[in-house]
């Protein structure tokens, strides 16, 4: 029983993209209500439920208040913005840095189409700031973006930091939204991608 209908987006990218598995450490952004906390805890194996594989660790961070889950660790009422979240970030993360950043935030919406897409590319931009204290090298960030005049900048940032970067459009996202997810896989840590 998932809290939210967006659980089988995460299900459907990492069925078919291997994001997740037993022994990771996840910190997932804009985890409210913790549909996808739910997946992460399961998937990476937070609560030992596998004997034979490595247990791993969930920590969800939101701005809103994230109600109790068994596995996961939350860090509610927390801006992803704001730099005392990531000291905050950085002392509950049991290693030094996480395998794996999932941001499924969205701001609130204005409506304005254009506007709501800068803000959360600029979400996503602020993501890729904090990979650096946070992401280990080889990790991977899957990020929910809205599409729009400055989709390619979001784009060209995470090639220039990441070896693998592919679009993805979840068939369990509706038709009519505009939403799409970026999977970036191997960061190399602040390292230029030499072009081939
Ligand atoms: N993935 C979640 C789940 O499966 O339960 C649903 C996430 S919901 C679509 C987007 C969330 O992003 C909201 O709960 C919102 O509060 C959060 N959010 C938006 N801006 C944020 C920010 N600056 N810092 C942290 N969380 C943020």
């Amino acid at each position: 029983n998932y809290r939210c209908r967006s659980a089988f987006k995460l299900l459907e990218i990492d069925d078919k993209h291997k994001v997740l598995r037993p022994g990771l450490s996840v910190i997932d952004c804009g985890a409210a209500p913790g549909a996808w906390s739910q997946v992460a805890v399961q998937r990476v194996n937070a609560l030992g439920t596998d004997p034979n594989a490595p247990v791993g660790f969930v920590l969800g961070v939101d701005l809103l208040h994230i109600p109790p889950l068994e596995g996961a660790v939350f860090l509610p009422n927390a801006d992803i913005t704001d730099p005392v979240t990531l000291k905050k970030i950085q002392e509950l993360l049991p290693t030094e840095r996480a395998d794996v950043i999932l941001s499924d935030m969205a701001p609130n919406a204005t409506g304005i189409r254009e506007l709501d897409h800068q803000k959360l590319i600029n979400l996503c931009l602020t993501l890729l700031d904090l990979s650096q204290s946070i992401l280990r090298p080889r990790g991977t960030i899957l990020c929910k973006f809205w599409d729009g005049r400055e989709t390619h900048l979001l784009q060209n940032r995470l090639m220039e930091h990441f070896q693998d970067v592919r679009t993805i459009k979840p068939q369990a996202s509706r038709k009519e939204s505009a939403e799409i997810y970026y999977l970036a896989k191997l960061y190399n840590d602040g390292v230029k991608h030499q072009r081939r």
